[in-house]
């Protein structure tokens, strides 16, 4: 087993982190945790009518696989529920214990390299136009079934970075030595590739 060695992948929504991530993780053999998905359970929680400070605190596995995680009800109220700096504080231990896992961690989100893990060896900050980024979720929710316009999902992912960079606690944005992907004119492979190329010369 190799030595705990942790990559942080931040950016905003539908850039193309989540992928990068799966790619990056499977091609280093190294676990990976969408962070996302920590505020998605507790947003989904407080839609439920639970405090969203208590659901963080007593948030289990098993709430992460709860399959409307994805949906954009869910997706807003996940970061309203970030704003609340006791939620983020219930999810930090978690986030960096996981990153200092003995083998290697990949750890995708929006405070990854700036707040959860400022040591972390290695930071890519993922970021598309919002156009892009509208268009690429639009398409995705589209496949789903999902009949919103192109100008409604465009509203949406403007709210969510207005909200997610805006905030006082950890907002969202590149650590001072992150290196900076942008997906706009990229298809994933290039992506992909461009990711493992900035790790691998960091790994030396
Ligand atoms: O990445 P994803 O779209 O699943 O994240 C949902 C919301 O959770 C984001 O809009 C953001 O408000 C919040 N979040 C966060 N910090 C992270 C990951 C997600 O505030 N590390």
């Amino acid at each position: 087993m190799t030595a705990a060695f942790t990559i942080a992948i931040d950016g905003p929504a539908a850039a193309g982190k989540g992928t990068i991530s799966r790619a990056v993780a499977a091609h280093f053999g190294f676990a990976h945790l969408d962070t996302g998905l920590l505020y998605r359970a507790v947003g989904a929680k407080m839609l439920a009518g639970t405090d969203p400070e208590a659901a963080a605190r007593a948030l289990t596995v098993e709430d992460l696989a709860g399959e409307n995680l994805r949906s954009h009800e869910v997706a807003q109220a996940a970061s309203r529920v970030a704003v609340i700096p006791e939620v983020r504080a219930a999810l930090l231990d978690f986030q960096r214990g996981f990153a200092r896992r003995a083998g290697g961690a990949v750890l995708d989100g929006r405070d990854i390299g700036t707040v959860i893990c400022p040591d972390a060896e290695a930071k890519l900050f993922v970021t598309a136009s919002v156009r892009v980024r509208a268009a690429r979720r639009h398409l995705e929710l589209a496949g789903k079934g999902d009949k919103r316009s192109f100008d409604e999902v465009l509203a949406d992912v403007e709210a969510r970075d207005r909200r997610d960079r805006e905030r006082a606690e950890a907002p969202l944005r590149p650590a001072a030595d992150a290196v900076e992907i942008d997906t706009s004119e990229m298809d994933i492979e290039t992506a992909v590739a461009r990711a493992i190329a900035v790790i691998e010369d960091l790994r030396g």
